[in-house]
């Protein structure tokens, strides 16, 4: 009965694990997913979220009940403040919820399914969703999935000038039908490693607002571009500060590094508290077909920790990046490696969009067994001292060969 099912193609990033795991080049180097590595190559479990595993496992008052449909209550009031600040007017003014999902990816995908079923219409399938070109690859596929048909990209990477291109972005907000969808990403835009500034976000506010566009924030680096938690949520304040009613998808795979507990919340921002009410028991019957009920252990770990907790071990891998970026660049320039470098250290958070082309990724990977995505992008958190001599070398072969 399966016999016409087609081989759907692999995930590029975990085909590109794969590859690696089976080469046995001994100066293999994995600069794909995006997943922390300490400078040995191993992945870190980040001492508080140890300790505070421990406390959970001697705590005899907790069980393996259902939580509620919508997820542990302290863990969805602790990520929405963490989104939005402690002091933040909008959850005072109790016109702020979370919905906890299967990591950013499902809170994305609870999100775009809410917004198919109620926003601009009922089931509105032809609402235009913009989304940054380039993009993770997953955003696509995610509002696809969820049912919208139209899935455009707006201007965001300038290749040649290797940043933003502002005048892009904004001629495609004032150009998009009102109404349509952004996704907008929150800090530590992935692949570019390129973010605006905070007069950029005003602009793209000010027009955002005129337009009546919808502002779906997909943060899922929270800490890892500047080593704090309120500057990387800047923009997410500043947005629900000018009264935007919106989305945040949370992952805290990467900042508190629970990539397999599948910890991610969706906020919602809403007009007043009965809007939010009305609000949540809609996503309460999206998530009841979907998974019913969340899991609970990446929940209790991120509510039982303090932010201020956390960013010290945030601040550790922010800080190895940093270095690992003026490392790779003082090598490439030491090298003489032709072009310009300076964008390693000026883009942020895990990733670097190396401007590498993808016959030069081809040479990366099959001559010089360093795994990186064929956009060019590297995981700078697999660079290490040990590496990086290694890396900095292959990158000026395949430049120069
Ligand atoms: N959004 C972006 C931009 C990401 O890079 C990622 C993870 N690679 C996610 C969302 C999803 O994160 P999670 O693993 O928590 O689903």
């Amino acid at each position: 009965i399966f016999s016409d099912v087609p081989q759907a193609p692999p995930v590029a990033v975990f085909k590109l694990t794969a590859d690696f795991r089976e080469d046995s080049h001994p100066q293999k180097v994995n600069l794909g997913v995006g997943a922390y590595r300490t400078d040995d190559s191993q992945p870190w479990v980040l001492p508080v979220v140890k300790k505070v595993e421990r406390l959970i496992v001697e705590d005899d008052s907790l069980n393996h009940e259902y939580l509620p449909i919508l997820g542990l209550p302290e863990f969805r009031s602790a990520s929405s403040k963490v989104a939005l600040g402690d002091d933040s007017p909008a959850i005072k003014e109790n016109r702020v919820g979370g919905v906890q999902a299967l990591g950013g990816t499902g809170a994305l995908r609870i999100g775009a399914e809410f917004l198919r079923r109620w926003y601009n219409g009922t089931n509105n399938t032809a609402t235009p969703v913009y989304v940054s070109a380039p993009t993770w690859e997953n955003h696509n596929a995610v509002f696809a999935d969820a049912g919208f048909k139209d899935i455009r990209p707006y201007h965001y990477w300038d290749a040649a000038k290797r940043g933003l291109d502002l005048a892009g972005l904004l001629d495609d907000l004032e150009k998009a039908p009102e109404h349509s969808i952004f996704v907008l990403h929150a800090c530590a835009h992935n692949p570019t490693g390129t973010d605006p500034t905070q007069e950029e976000w005003k602009k793209i506010a000010e027009i955002m607002k005129r337009r009546k566009l919808f502002v779906f924030f997909d943060s899922a680096y929270q800490g890892f571009a500047s080593g704090s938690l309120e500057k990387d949520a800047w923009a997410i304040r500043f947005f629900v500060s000018e009264g935007f009613e919106l989305f945040v998808a949370q992952s805290f795979s990467k900042n508190f590094g629970l990539y397999n507990e599948r910890v991610g919340n969706l906020t919602v921002v809403a007009q007043d508290n009965e809007n939010l009410t009305r609000i949540l028991s809609q996503m309460e019957k999206i998530v009841r077909t979907t998974w019913s009920n969340p899991p609970s252990q990446g929940a209790r770990i991120v509510s039982k920790t303090l932010n201020s907790d956390i960013i010290g071990n945030v601040k550790t891998m922010a800080d190895r990046v940093l270095l690992m970026r003026d490392q790779l660049k003082s090598k490439l320039q030491a090298l003489g490696t032709p072009g310009t470098w300076d964008h390693i250290t000026q883009q942020i958070g895990m990733f670097s969009f190396t401007g590498l082309n993808p016959k030069q990724v081809e040479y990366m990977i099959k001559e010089k067994h360093v795994y990186l995505m064929a956009s060019g992008r590297i995981n700078m958190c697999g660079l290490t001292t040990k590496n990086i001599d290694y890396v900095a070398q292959s990158i000026h072969e395949a430049v120069t060969k």
